[in-house]
């Protein structure tokens, strides 16, 4: 399985997943049609599925031009967004299973950005290669999604279960917001080595109009606070012992950075 990042809005994601054939293609998160459109042309692949994680308009933008466009196409997203996704065919929860080509997707349940956000986990396909993780606006590089929906105990537990992923996981997130996002992290983790280093690769891709997706759950568990709320360092930045008070305190600032 190939992964394709197309560019969206201002700062969108879309990823265009093929089949090492090429001729079978799936959407996740289409915040509109006509990049995705260009780009099935291209290398002449028919849209079978649209993997949505949540209703949010830059996410599913592109439904219903995609679906006109492909009226055979299963459009996936979870149980609990039913009729907040245009052209939802399937109602995932967690644990279910979801095949595109020769690769399956697990189902995440994490809430929190809204009440309904799902991710898809592709395990990896062979040892010694990554698994593929597409999780929309819960967890990005270097931060997460602010909670619109969810409370931040939901959150923590949302992104908790994405923390056990392994390490070498990529981390396929739907916005490109890194560069502000590690701003804000080194005002509360700034003896951090590994964030100190990351923040000059990212500024430096940044400064190249370089894409800094995929990260890698490895690096997150690191150098993003937003996995980090039981780090000692991090505790003491908010003044908190209780790892959801200290997510929510992080989340907040972030907030109001
Ligand atoms: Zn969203
Ligand atoms: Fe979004």
């Amino acid at each position: 399985m190939q992964v394709t990042l197309i560019p969206a809005l201002s700062d969108n994601y879309i990823f265009l997943l093929t089949d090492s054939g090429q001729k079978i293609a799936a959407v996740v998160d289409p915040a509109e049609a006509k990049p995705v459109l260009r780009q099935l042309q291209a290398i002449g692949a028919k849209l079978v599925a649209i993997f949505n994680t949540h209703h949010h308009h830059d996410h599913i933008g592109g439904n219903r031009q995609l679906i006109q466009e492909f009226p055979d196409v299963w459009v996936y997203g979870g149980a609990e967004d039913e009729g907040r996704i245009p052209g939802q065919r399937v109602f995932l929860q967690e644990g279910d299973r979801v095949a595109f080509g020769d690769r399956t997707a697990e189902i995440l349940f994490i809430p929190g950005h809204t009440r309904a956000h799902i991710a898809y986990y592709f395990p990896p396909a062979s040892e010694g290669e990554p698994g593929d993780l597409f999780c929309g606006d819960t967890l990005f590089a270097g931060g997460c999604g602010r909670l619109f929906e969810g409370t931040p105990a939901q959150m923590v537990n949302s992104l908790s279960k994405l923390r056990r992923l392994p390490d070498s996981t990529r981390v396929w997130c739907a916005h490109e917001y890194t560069l502000k996002n590690l701003q804000f992290d080194l005002t509360v983790d700034p003896q951090n080595q590994n964030l100190k280093t990351r923040f000059a690769q990212v500024k430096a891709s940044r400064d190249r109009h370089q894409s800094t997706i995929p990260s890698t759950i490895g690096i997150e568990k690191q150098t993003n606070p937003f996995l980090r709320w039981d780090m000692p360092e991090l505790q003491a930045a908010v003044n908190s012992q209780d790892p959801i008070q200290t997510f929510a305190r992080l989340r907040g600032m972030k907030d109001r950075f």
